[in-house]
């Protein structure tokens, strides 16, 4: 069996070193908790605000007033979407505003125009706004910064296996360390969990780009750990069968569409939305966000190419657009207009609709972040019933911290190298490495994007139905065992990876057990054999968790 490098005992292990992870570790090192964060890449850059953002959703009474009312409709009502828990994102909207101080004060520009409050993007003209322009280039580095001058150990190049529980809460973490090519174990005891390892990437083939796989609009590396993870140990996971696709450059996968100052436009240069007439740095065109399929319905219709047009935008707004597009990390798309001599004011790039990817699907959490497993916490992109994006994974992560500071000390530390779970997962992980053949992990997860992609893909081009999703079950558990059968590693890198297809394979068998109960159609779920939306479920939310080895899928009233 692979080694055992070393055993840490802590107060808190905190499984992704993202946003929402730092932020956790942030609040709870504050209170005096011993944190301990494990991240597979480096909290200096991994993940999917590794190379920035620019718009953070929030609440701000000296800008929107004092009818915190008004915003919180307007968010419920604009692109986050309706399958939320009310109740979660009330908490959000009331915290928000002390989280945008804290990280103006900890260096991450909020108020990069005139150091003012300015919102805008995503925005409806003549609505209230609810999205703050920042500048959060930097925003990982200043994070890792301030983690590390509270005492927070960070151990980069950790990536979690599995999370350890005995049944009853959640006792720690199993890490691979892939720091140096000879994989070995790190074990880690801690009193509390926070589960932060962002949203689920490479689960089905990549729609511009089918041969490259990490070509993703968010981090590729995040690859459902949480999820899996999460569902595996017993807590509960919510919307799993309600599909999110994201738009943007075509070929060029990348989120980060709001910060374009543009319109729509067809090829024979007439407008697709309603919505403007001209773009300006306060209102661009929200065609996008509103008609989320507006590019495969018309490449559908043989209207398509859609272009992004800057053509027409003032120099000013120009010159904020290509700044803002550093501070949201469109830094390599940058690099290559400048390679190449492109300029927007001169060509518009066509836009396309990407691959389904989790975003607000995922573990279900309380007001206080806990999820249904006693001592298991959870914020950002891994959460499924409050929005996780920028500001969900930094106002939930700190609520988790401060939650677990004040909790922390009731939990006792257990040893876990000894539970049959750890030993499972070590024989299980080991045996990959040590066989003598075998395929690479490469074909177990191209199997299951082909797999996901066939008999629970998503609208608009895509049905679902009992048949299809009964077939693609037998077919991916068939994957599975030949995955444990024959899958072979020669790294730690490899190991990684592997670990990843076992994880996206247990987040895909979820789906389509969730897509096969929700017996109706509604946004990108297409039933093709229920081909209707039920107005019974409008106030429900679907959720899924394994008792007694066993999966139970069911549905709940949303929390109010
Ligand atoms: C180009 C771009 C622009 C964006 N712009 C905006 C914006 O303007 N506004 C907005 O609201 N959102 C934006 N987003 C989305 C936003 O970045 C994410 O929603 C946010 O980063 C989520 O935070 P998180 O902590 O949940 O996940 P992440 O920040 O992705 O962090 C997850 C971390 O977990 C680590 N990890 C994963 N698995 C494991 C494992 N098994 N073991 C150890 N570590 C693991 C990852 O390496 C990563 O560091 C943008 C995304 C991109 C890609």
């Amino acid at each position: 069996m692979l080694p055992i490098s070393k055993t840490i005992e802590t107060d808190l292990v905190v499984i992704g070193g993202g946003i929402g992870g730092l932020m956790a570790a942030i609040s709870a090192a504050e209170q005096g908790t011993r944190v301990v964060v494990l991240e597979k890449a480096d909290t200096r850059r991994s993940g999917s605000g590794g190379g920035g953002c620019d718009h953070f959703f929030c609440y701000l009474p000296e800008v929107h007033g004092n009818d915190l009312d008004v915003i919180f409709q307007e968010l419920m009502e604009s692109q986050i979407g309706s399958c939320y828990d009310p109740l979660l994102t009330y908490q959000f909207m009331k915290m928000s505003s002390s989280i945008v101080r804290k990280w103006q004060e900890w260096g991450i520009n909020m108020k990069p125009y005139n150091n003012e409050f300015v919102f805008r993007g995503h925005a409806f003209p003549g609505r209230p706004r609810i999205w703050l322009k920042y500048d959060g280039h930097n925003q990982k580095a200043v994070l890792t910064k301030k983690a590390r001058s509270l005492g927070v150990t960070i151990l980069n190049h950790h990536d979690v296996l599995e999370l350890l529980h005995d049944g009853t809460r959640a006792l720690g973490a199993l890490a691979l360390d892939n720091s140096r090519s000879e994989p070995s174990f790190v074990l880690v005891q801690s009193r509390c969990v926070m589960m932060a390892s962002g949203t689920a990437s490479r689960l089905y083939t990549p729609m511009s780009t089918p041969s490259t796989m990490f070509n993703t609009a968010n981090s590729p590396a995040n690859a459902g750990a949480g999820h899996a993870q999460a569902l595996r140990a017993g807590a509960r996971l919510v919307n799993f069968e309600l599909p999110y696709r994201h738009s943007g450059h075509k070929y060029w996968t990348r989120a980060g569409k709001g910060t374009w100052i543009v319109i729509f436009k067809y090829p024979d240069g007439s407008n697709v939305g309603p919505f403007i007439t001209k773009a300006t740095k306060e209102v661009s065109d929200i065609t996008s966000d509103v008609w989320n399929n507006v590019f495969t319905d018309m490449a559908r219709e043989g209207r398509a190419p859609i272009y992004m047009d800057c053509s027409q935008i003032d120099e000013e707004d120009f010159q904020c657009m290509m700044k803002d597009f550093e501070s949201e990390g469109l830094t390599s798309f940058l690099n290559y207009m400048g390679k190449r001599g492109l300029d927007l004011r001169k060509q518009a790039v066509e836009f396309g609709q990407f691959e389904p990817y989790f975003l607000g699907r995922g573990v279900e959490i309380g007001v206080d972040g806990q999820t249904t497993l006693p001592g298991l916490y959870a914020a950002g992109d891994v959460v499924g019933n409050v929005r996780g994006a920028i500001a969900g994974a930094a106002v939930y992560g700190w609520i988790c911290g401060e939650n677990i500071g004040k909790r922390y000390q009731d939990l006792e530390i257990k040893p876990v190298a000894d539970l049959d779970l750890t030993r499972e997962r070590m024989e299980f992980f080991s045996s990959l490495y040590e066989r003598k053949s075998g395929a690479p992990w490469q074909e177990g997860n191209w199997g299951l994007q082909q797999i996901l992609t066939d008999y629970a893909g998503a609208g608009p081009e895509r049905v679902r139905s009992e048949t299809l999703l009964s077939a693609g079950l037998k077919n991916l558990r068939e994957l599975r065992e030949l995955c444990k059968a024959e899958m072979k590693v020669s790294n730690s890198h490899e190991l990684m990876r592997a670990a990843e297809v076992f994880d996206l394979l247990d987040v895909g068998e979820a789906i389509m057990l969730c897509a096969r109960e929700r017996r109706e159609t509604r946004g990108l779920h297409i039933r093709k054999d229920y081909p209707f939306t039920n107005p019974l479920y409008n106030k429900k939310i679907f959720y899924i968790e394994r008792r007694n080895g066993e999966y139970v899928v069911g549905m709940r009233d949303k929390y109010k």
